[in-house]
């Protein structure tokens, strides 16, 4: 793939995956497609902000010939293509096409922490770790082979809490006691170390405001989620927008202010959302 090197334009759009540009159960963002190519044909960034793995997110990336940074497992890290931004230089890391950034613990200190968890609160969680490829894909519907790549986990521990469909005030409080967090996806409750969506948008908005800085421009952010862990970074930008659910109702722990609610589900809405803001 060509590098791409940032060069401002006055919008920067940042969205969840799993149930607003992805549909929540095909997994395909057909509907998006219009507003996709006219942010392509503007020059303006799409960052794909996701639960899923950085190995889940390349195959994603290629298909919608995303060159931009992308930040994978809840904002545990932060990938930012080799050139793309001239004038970075403090990161915490590089692999080969990318600086990496990290914000998240290990994925075995999650491991342990969850049995810990489990043992101390009695209750039954089973994390993505625990469960076959089969189970992840019975789980999810994703097919075996994304199934194993949604495995492939580093900083971010997705868990069912079995007979619940919530976290209760012991759970929380096992979690914090450690100095970890818990959001909730689509699917999945996620146990993390101290970072969100919201913790990797913020720095790299820093970075995009700089590169527009540089040649005397500003840029305005705007972010599409629809689940609880992107209250975060829904948060952090200029103009959030809110996808409606599958089922039509939106999430209800997401409230802020200038809040825009897309008039439809997943890639419906997130096209309709984005249409309508760029004119
Ligand atoms: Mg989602």
């Amino acid at each position: 793939m060509q590098k791409t090197q940032y060069s401002s334009r006055s919008l920067v759009v940042f969205t969840d995956l799993d149930g607003t540009l992805l549909d929540s159960r095909t997994y395909r963002c057909d509907e998006a497609h219009e507003a996709l190519e006219q942010l392509r044909a503007r020059g303006i960034p799409v960052v794909l902000v996701s639960s899923k793995t950085w190995a889940e997110m390349e195959p994603i990336r290629d298909h919608l010939r995303n060159d931009h940074p992308c930040i994978v497992e809840n904002g545990g890290a932060l990938l930012i293509p080799i050139g793309y931004f001239p004038s970075l230089l403090s990161t915490t890391g590089g692999s080969g096409a990318y600086h990496i950034v990290e914000f998240g613990i290990p994925y075995v200190a999650l491991r342990q922490a969850l049995k810990e968890i489990a043992q101390e609160t009695g209750l039954v969680l089973k994390g993505c770790g625990d469960l076959s490829v089969h189970e992840v894909a019975a789980q999810t519907g994703l097919s075996h082979a994304q199934a194993a790549l949604a495995k492939q986990r580093q900083y971010d521990e997705p868990f069912i809490i079995e007979g619940s469909s919530a976290v209760s005030a012991a759970l929380a409080t096992a979690i914090t006691n450690r100095g970890l967090r818990w959001t909730k996806g689509d699917r999945w409750h996620h146990l993390t170390g101290p970072h969100d969506k919201g913790h990797a948008v913020r720095y790299l908005i820093q970075c995009y405001r700089q590169a527009a800085a540089d040649q005397g421009q500003h840029c305005t952010t705007v972010a599409l989620g629809n689940s609880l862990n992107d209250l975060p970074m829904l948060a952090a930008v200029d103009i959030p927008v809110l996808v409606q659910q599958q089922d039509g109702s939106y999430e209800p722990s997401i409230d802020l202010p200038g809040l825009i609610r897309a008039p439809a589900p997943g890639p419906i809405g997130w096209n309709q959302a984005l249409s309508s803001l760029l004119g």
